[in-house]
């Protein structure tokens, strides 16, 4: 595999490394950058993690203190920048004032929307997820995964698969689990603290927003809404919803599923999930937003009504009779 090559030699030769994903970070982001780190720091570099964004609950046990850092003063240089988990410049959100700081990118990735806009393009749409990916390159160059890495990979695998279910769970994820509990982690423990440790408001917070759904074309399109009122209401972070378009996803006619999540009065962020064969990636383009086959999503810049309305609009051509 040529790519692990030119990812290990293009580390081996710098010094100074910033790893970055993009903003708001998910399982599978935050997995392989903790990876990444855990591996640059065995060998000694110099290495900064940057992340945009709250981390979510559920990854707080996972990361130890000062691993991340949430601001970037704009001075220091890299030798090298490797982004994970992130299929374009602009989702790097205010990380990609970085992409000038730095003498070369690389980008690991496995989003259908990458733009390959890194000098290297580590890019593989099949694969479950950059966790997954990684794995494969520190195979491919036969390099040593510790039990931490390992943890990390899982993490990322897991998250983005959503527990093995999805289709991009290939005998070879299956494989690579095999391996990663073989060196030794604890997938109880792991788990429990992935999906058994929802705080009760935040599980309140989601029956409330459950109990709203909406359906239309035949119940084939489920639709919630999440609007700031009802955080500050609930004590709750955007940051904190999570699950809820997965869960409408589940009801049997659903082909399609929604969130909508209000930033402010004129800015939404839109969460898209389909059960079969319908591209959510290529609506989530069409509004400058990107993802997977059955996960994408994009912001737009309109009320949650006239966003409600425009979806309802791209999609009467598909689901509509
Ligand atoms: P989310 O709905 O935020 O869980 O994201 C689902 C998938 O779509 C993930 O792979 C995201 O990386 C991707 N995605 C979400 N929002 C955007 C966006 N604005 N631009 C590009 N990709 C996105
Ligand atoms: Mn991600
Ligand atoms: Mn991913």
């Amino acid at each position: 595999m040529n790519d692990a090559k030119l990812f290990f030699d293009n580390i081996k030769n710098s010094k100074n490394i910033c790893l970055v994903s993009h903003k708001n970070p998910d399982g599978d982001s935050l997995g392989s950058l903790l990876m990444l780190n855990e591996y640059l720091k065995n060998i000694n570099k110099q290495v900064d993690v940057f992340v945009e964004g709250k981390i979510p609950y559920n990854y707080e046990t996972f990361i130890s203190k000062d691993t991340i850092k949430f601001e970037y003063d704009n001075i220091k240089f890299y030798d090298l920048l490797i982004v994970l988990d992130c299929g374009d410049e602009s989702r790097l959100g205010i990380f990609s004032r970085i992409i000038n700081n730095s003498s070369k990118i690389i980008c690991v990735d496995h989003h259908v929307t990458n733009t390959n806009f890194a000098d290297i393009n580590i890019v593989d749409s099949d694969i479950s997820s950059t966790g997954e990916l990684l794995f494969k390159l520190f195979k491919a160059a036969n390099k040593e995964i510790t039990k931490k890495m390992a943890e990390y990979i899982y993490i990322s695998i897991i998250t983005d698969t959503g527990k093995f279910t999805y289709s991009n769970t290939s005998g070879e994820t299956y494989k690579a689990v095999g391996e990663l509990v073989d060196l030794g982690i604890d997938i109880l423990q792991i788990n429990n603290n992935l999906y058994n440790s929802k705080p009760i408001k935040i599980v309140k917070n989601f029956i409330q927003i459950i109990s709203d759904i909406e359906f239309y074309y035949n119940n084939r399109f489920g639709i919630a809404k999440v609007t700031q009122a009802m955080l500050l209401e609930n004590k709750m972070n955007m940051d904190d919803i999570d699950g809820v378009v997965e869960f409408i996803r589940e009801i049997k006619e659903v082909e399609i599923s929604c969130i909508i999540k209000e930033i402010n009065s004129n800015e939404v962020k839109v969460s898209l999930r389909s059960k079969n064969d319908i591209d959510v990636s290529e609506i989530a383009k069409t509004y400058g937003g990107g993802g997977h086959k059955r996960a994408a999503g994009f912001t737009f810049n309109k009320s949650i009504e006239e966003t409600k309305n425009e979806i309802l609009g791209t999609l009467k051509t598909i689901l509509g009779e």
